[in-house]
């Protein structure tokens, strides 16, 4: 068998099924899994797949090795080498153990949910040792791993040319004529990770928003799922149109086997999160960035998994005692408007985090390009990324999405439905952490002041920390003792 175009190391679901969609679009691919039985499984089982998870002839393109020293001398020059290993320090093992068997300029791609800070210490590590290193972010679960996911590659960008022909094949496809491929080169070091990071926090913000306009709808409103399945099926009709709109219809109509019941008034209201969400958070308060959206959401999450305090609690403090009397009809589309809204200052707020970050690192970051590559494949493909495409094409350097034309005319029109919303569930007891956070967001992005000139006189009244002033430059530092001109 000639060399390998490409070697994969974790044959675990994600690694399996892109091997098998590497195979299906006609690379030759060299695997390795620590535990050479699953290796071995792996292979034996190819030939029962369906066609259509491993296509006529793809199997013939797969070969597995039981020793990484020949997992890597099959492979063709410079080598490519991708890891799917669990995410943290079995990257760095696999990495220790492949570096001796490889050359100078030999590409190695760790294709796991890295944390970017781990990225960036690998990419400038293995750089440093002559190696080509690419963190790339891979989403859309195993599904996408197999049929086609976002890929968001950053790293060295000499390696990129060498990878492009290989991830582009695999990736999903969009377009009129379904042949844009849902990956490109992102940016340099841990670029690519750090994007896949605000994906899944994005993800995260619009999980949350179509949760909230769920429960004032459920709860406030009294619709029973069948009415929220048409609520949901008219939704991804217009704007919103999303896969996460999507499968949330589709989940309104789904019994229990054993209960006959509406299985989503079974699951118990616990959220999990593995802590993409949670990493997006943490960097924006490094930043200095209001990330506000996301950040409600992670603690959403986290409230939600204290169900037991949250049951006793209940049982002892109460809310309002009001129930909804306005018009069904005009505040569902109340609730729709106010969902759109919010998604936009969530996405507002994640590009802006992607500026800040592309900023403290150096990065050159292409925001439009960015919001192409979750067109396909991942999460939170909607038809609203090509409106984020078509502001960044208009202007490349825009400060904020709320300030592009269309936008900003989306939210205006939204707006008095957006508070009408908040107030409703503010009236009604509902909490809307999601839909009060993008308004607050809101009316304080647009407000030429704020009341932050208290906030510095108390600095300087109890700390000294001094202050500046409207009508002296920018710069000049002012101290008052406050105590004695009372
Ligand atoms: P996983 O469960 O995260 O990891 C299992 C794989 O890692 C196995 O191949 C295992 O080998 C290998 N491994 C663990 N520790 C190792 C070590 N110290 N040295 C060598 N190999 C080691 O697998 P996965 O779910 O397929 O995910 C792979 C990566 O993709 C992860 O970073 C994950 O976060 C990311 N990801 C997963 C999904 C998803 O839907 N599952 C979606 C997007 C991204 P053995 O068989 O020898 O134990």
């Amino acid at each position: 068998m000639s060399k390998h175009d490409i070697g994969l190391i974790g044959l675990a679901v994600m690694g399996q099924n892109l091997v098998m969609n590497m195979a299906n679009k006609g690379f030759s691919v060299g695997v390795y899994n620590r535990t050479t039985e699953t290796t071995h499984e792996f292979l034996q089982g190819l030939g029962s797949r369906p066609a259509g998870v491993v296509e006529p002839g793809a199997a013939d393109r797969i070969q597995g090795y039981d020793t990484l020293q020949d997992f890597v001398s099959s492979l063709a020059s410079p080598r490519r080498v991708m890891i799917m290993v669990k995410a943290g320090s079995p990257v760095d093992a696999v990495i220790d153990q492949l570096k001796p068997l490889l050359a100078p300029g030999d590409i190695i791609i760790d294709g796991g949910n890295a944390d970017y800070v781990d990225t960036n210490r690998r990419h400038k590590q293995l750089a440093a040792e002559g190696f080509r290193f690419i963190g790339t972010g891979v989403s859309g679960g195993e599904e996408g791993a197999l049929k086609g996911p976002s890929i968001m590659p950053g790293g060295h960008p000499e390696a990129w040319p060498f990878v492009k022909d290989v991830f582009q094949k695999i990736s999903a496809k969009v377009g009129p004529n379904n042949d844009i491929p849902c990956c490109d080169w992102v940016g340099e070091a841990g670029a690519g990770h750090y994007v896949k990071m605000v994906h899944n926090g994005i993800e995260y913000g619009d999980m949350q928003l179509i949760c909230e306009a769920y429960y004032i709808l459920k709860y406030g409103v009294g619709l029973s799922n069948a009415e929220l399945y048409e609520v949901f099926r008219e939704w991804n009709e217009g704007e919103l149109e999303s896969y996460l709109i999507e499968i949330t219809r589709d989940i309104f109509t789904v019994k229990d086997k054993e209960t006959g019941a509406d299985l989503v008034d079974l699951i118990l209201d616990t959220a999990g999160q593995k802590g993409t969400g949670k990493w997006m958070s943490q960097h924006a308060l490094d930043l200095g960035v209001p990330t506000t959206l996301i950040t409600e959401a992670v603690f959403a999450r986290c409230l939600s998994a204290q169900k037991d305090a949250r049951v006793r609690a209940e049982a002892v403090l109460s809310g309002p005692d009001a129930t909804f009397t306005g018009d069904r009809s005009q505040f569902v589309s109340d609730v729709r408007q106010a969902l759109y809204a919010s998604k936009l200052c969530s996405y507002a707020q994640g590009y802006v985090q992607l500026d800040a970050a592309a900023k403290e690192f150096g990065w050159k970051l292409q925001n439009g390009p960015i919001a192409l590559l979750w067109r396909g494949g991942c999460i939170i493909r909607s038809r609203f990324l090509e409106d984020i495409k078509k502001a960044f094409d208009k202007n490349p350097t825009l400060e904020n999405l709320l300030l592009d034309d269309f936008f900003r005319s989306a939210i205006e029109k939204a707006q008095p439905a957006w508070r009408r919303v908040v107030s409703t569930a503010i009236q009604l007891g509902l909490p809307v952490p999601g839909f009060s956070a993008a308004l607050t967001y809101y009316d304080g992005y647009c407000r030429g002041r704020l009341p932050a000139n208290l906030l510095q006189a108390q600095r300087d009244y109890f700390g000294a920390h001094t202050y500046e002033r409207l009508d002296k430059p920018r710069g000049e530092k002012f101290h008052t003792d406050w105590i004695r001109e009372r």
